[in-house]
């Protein structure tokens, strides 16, 4: 049975921030009785998708992680392939590996933007190429919503012409070198999680270049049906679809995605400016060539402080905070996997926490969370 955890006043981490017009959409999807996973919001979210991101094609389904399975199965990963994957991620990255079949092989992070280091992907290539593996894709992490080094992993990609799968599912609205995140490979892919900096409640979307790709996604989404007046298969297929719904939501939220970016660089310039006296406290900068959208605002403790206490600290305040992402390397269920590392990810985990970032907060609530942390921290 789920259990909502919540007292009243609470100051969360990312919460959802409706623009206003999601239930104009909703209520002709209801009026029209487009309750379903056809209608005419679904063409128009992957419209919206595309002028936003300056995509070719998008294709809209019922969450992030499925977009990225399928991002796998349209670029040919099979059974006993392995593919690389950054480290420094949240789990669901990770699993769409498993799922068909392959194995992954982690790579660490550098310093600058937390993602995954073009020097060590070289490095997890080539290793592989000697022992008769050549990884079948590249899954690059954008992670809290900061580019990845995408000139020099695409240019390590290209040299070694395997395909690149971007996991923006934090960083809609996110750019490198002008470009928005997930257009550099073959594949992006967005979250519209309810954590996100927008969502449709739940729901994600893949963009491509690639038209063939593109159908290829949708057919699969749609339980593999071939076009036959009958119920024709010849390929495994999934129910990914999005609600008619839901793609409502979608579009009223790309109408604020702009407003909602510059909301949460305008929260994280408060907490660093507002924390700059605390000796010790370090803020990710923007590296040259990005744009962050600055999904959550995310620190690193002076010494002497455990993240894991400073969490407990700022629970009593009834705030919620949450320690930096557990690299994959660490989790017991990847044990047994090969792994590239610099001790980057791992020193991230051990100082890191993400701070209340929701576009909706008030002043006087990021005063409140400013307060209590100089308590803990001064
Ligand atoms: C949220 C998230 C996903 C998965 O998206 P869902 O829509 O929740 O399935 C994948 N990767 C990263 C990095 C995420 O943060």
């Amino acid at each position: 049975m789920t259990q909502l955890n919540y007292r009243p006043g609470r100051i969360f981490l990312s919460v959802p921030h409706m623009g206003g017009h999601e239930r104009n959409y909703v209520q002709k999807a209801l009026e029209d009785n487009w309750v379903t996973t056809v209608g005419p919001n679904i063409p128009g979210f992957e419209h919206d998708i595309c002028q936003h991101t300056n995509a070719q094609h998008a294709v809209a389904v019922s969450s992030g992680t499925a977009a990225l399975h399928l991002g796998l199965r349209v670029l040919g990963v099979q059974p006993g392939d392995e593919v690389i994957c950054s480290t420094f991620t949240f789990i669901a990255s990770a699993n769409p590996i498993l799922y068909v079949g392959a194995t992954p092989v982690f790579v660490d992070s550098e310093p600058e933007t937390w993602n995954m280091s073009p020097e060590l992907l070289d490095q997890a290539i080539s290793a592989g190429i000697a022992r008769g593996k050549k990884p079948a894709c590249i899954l690059v992490v954008h992670i809290y919503g900061m580019p990845a080094k995408m000139k020099e992993i695409m240019e390590v990609a290209n040299r070694y012409e395997i395909p690149v799968l971007e996991d923006a599912a934090e960083a809609l609205g996110s750019r490198y070198s002008g470009h928005q995140v997930g257009t550099f490979g073959r594949i992006g892919v967005f979250s519209f999680n309810g954590n996100k900096i927008i969502t449709t409640s739940g729901g994600g979307a893949l963009i491509t270049a690639d038209e063939e790709l593109a159908k290829q996604a949708v057919f699969l989404a749609n339980q593999a049906k071939e076009p036959a007046p009958y119920y024709l298969h010849t390929q495994m297929g999934y129910n990914y679809m999005l609600s008619n719904i839901n793609a409502g939501i979608g579009r009223g939220q790309l109408e604020v995605l702009e407003k909602r970016v510059k909301q949460r660089r305008e929260i994280y310039s408060y907490y660093r400016d507002q924390l700059s006296e605390v000796e010790g406290l370090e803020f990710v900068p923007e590296p040259k060539f990005c744009f962050a959208n600055r999904w959550l605002t995310t620190i690193l403790l002076p010494e002497g402080f455990k993240p894991e206490q400073v969490l407990q600290e700022l629970e009593h305040e009834n705030i919620e905070t949450r320690l930096l992402l557990k690299p994959m390397h660490q989790q017991p269920l990847f044990a047994d996997c090969t792994y590239f590392g610099n001790g980057t990810s791992d020193q991230l985990f051990e100082r890191g926490l993400s701070l209340p970032s929701s576009s909706s907060l008030t002043e006087e609530e990021l005063n409140k969370v400013i307060r209590a942390l100089k308590q803990i921290l001064l």
